[in-house]
């Protein structure tokens, strides 16, 4: 019989994992997982883990969920996979017509690519492109916050600024102007979200104004900074944006791959603020969290200055072997489904009220910094004595104690740095929801009780 501890070594063998220093895997066991079901993880020894991130914020209904499965299943039978160029398949066009319908208004076109990074490409190429389709040639440099992230590819990781990632590849990078980030945590004693957001668009207005003749777009990750340490801004920013990209002739990037569908409460974060972007860039969860699988909306003003006589040269050539693919489309559309037919955003108000209920508890700890929350995302922020000026040096790798104790008690929480966060299956239920947070609450007292 296959055994937990013998993948686990025939594992570390061969296999080189993301975002891991592999040496911590000489005393931290790698977790062999056998089968999802709903919201549990289970391995191999009858233990079972509470998915609380969604696999890295993938999964939306939960693991092996019936109504996705036969819908995958049965395209299975039909068709695996079609080169997109000159080709077309049933699941894509449904898709990009149930896409086009619920995006925000002017989003009318889907290019689609097969991962969340490959859409930063995408946007970023096809922004700088339009631009230069246009005559504006001078037009080559992106702004971003500081704070940010938008994938590990090396024009993803340029326009991303979480130093941890980024800065061993700065000499590869192109060069992009960062911005201050209206990230909330850094708001004044009585200061109000919605007032610091707004008094952080001053450095945006002026880079914009300056910087306007040579700046394609600004890319943004709208309400919540994900990777940066789950940090939250006000829907008031956005919409400061979208005016002052209409006014300097400047692109405005959504990328919603971690907060589209239904994350912060609505569909995508960007209807917060009542504005459309010129390029929505969505992966992660429009797929459930099955197969991988992006798009990228943008409107007819972009795609007409692309289209052309061949020989004009003004096509968009770019294109990855998976994109589109029917298998995913077909889970991209199950998806979509399941969002319409149980009312899912009415349902996760409720569910996100008592998430956001029971994690403010945590504030009575007393290294708690701030608990924070957008819709089906909570953040505990720790600091020592709960002070914002006190954080814990990285060095002390206290988030991974959180989450070894969280294992050890049936949960799969993941800390970035000093914060722990929810991102739950939307399928999570109230007592679910109840034991996670004692056990974070234990896992918290244990991580900073020295
Ligand atoms: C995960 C993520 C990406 C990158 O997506 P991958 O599929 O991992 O390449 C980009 N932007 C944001 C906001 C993300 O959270």
């Amino acid at each position: 019989m296959l055994t937990a501890s013998d993948l686990a070594r025939r594992d570390l063998r061969v296999v080189w994992h993301p975002c891991t220093q592999m040496k911590d895997h000489e005393w931290l066991p790698m977790v062999p997982i056998a089968r999802g079901e709903g919201v549990w993880l289970h391995d191999y020894e009858g233990r079972r883990y509470l998915d609380a991130i969604s696999s890295w914020w993938v999964n939306l209904f939960g693991h092996a969920n019936p109504r996705i499965n036969a819908a995958v299943t049965a395209q299975l039978g039909r068709l695996e996979h079609v080169i997109m160029a000159g080709f077309t398949h049933e699941p894509a066009v449904e898709l990009a017509e149930r896409l086009t319908a619920i995006a925000p208004p002017g989003l009318t076109r889907c290019f689609f690519a097969d991962n969340g990074s490959s859409a930063i490409e995408v946007a970023l190429k096809m922004s700088f492109h339009y631009w230069r389709n246009s005559g504006r040639g001078a037009k080559r440099r992106f702004v971003t916050l500081t704070n940010s992230y938008h994938g590990e590819t090396l024009g993803a990781l340029a326009v991303g600024h979480v130093e941890l990632y980024r800065e061993i590849y700065h000499p590869l990078l192109m060069d992009v102007i960062a911005v201050p980030s209206p990230d909330c945590y850094g708001r004044e004693p009585g200061e109000s979200e919605a007032d610091y957001s707004r008094r952080m668009f001053a450095p945006m207005e002026e880079t914009l104004a300056r910087h306007a003749d040579e700046v394609c777009a600004v890319i943004v990750e709208p309400l919540v900074q994900c990777a940066g340490n789950m940090r939250m801004y006000d829907p008031v920013y956005l919409a400061l944006l979208r005016e002052a990209c209409d006014r300097h002739g400047v692109h405005l990037i959504a990328d919603e791959i971690a907060v589209g569908f239904g994350r912060t409460g609505t569909m995508f974060a960007c209807e917060q603020a009542y504005v459309a972007p010129d390029f929505l860039c969505l992966s992660k969860g429009l797929t459930g969290g099955y197969l991988p699988l992006s798009v990228v909306l943008t409107g007819e003003r972009v795609y007409e200055a692309f289209y052309d006589e061949y020989a004009n040269l003004r096509a968009f050539l770019h294109s990855h072997s998976y994109t589109g693919n029917p298998l995913a489309c077909a889970a991209a559309l199950a998806t979509l489904r399941i969002f319409a037919e149980d009312d899912v955003l009415e349902r996760n108000r409720s569910l996100a009220a008592h998430l956001g209920g029971r994690c403010r508890e945590l504030e009575d700890l007393p290294h708690v910094a701030e608990v924070r929350q957008r819709g089906m995302i909570v953040a505990v922020e720790l600091a020592r004595d709960g002070n914002r000026l006190a954080p814990f040096p990285w060095q002390e790798r206290r988030g991974l104690r959180v989450y070894r104790h969280a294992l050890a008690n049936e949960a799969l929480l993941r800390p970035i740095g000093n914060v722990v966060y929810f991102m739950p299956p939307y399928v999570i239920e109230p007592d679910q929801v109840d034991r996670l947070v004692a056990t974070a609450r234990a896992g918290i007292e244990i991580a900073t009780c020295d």
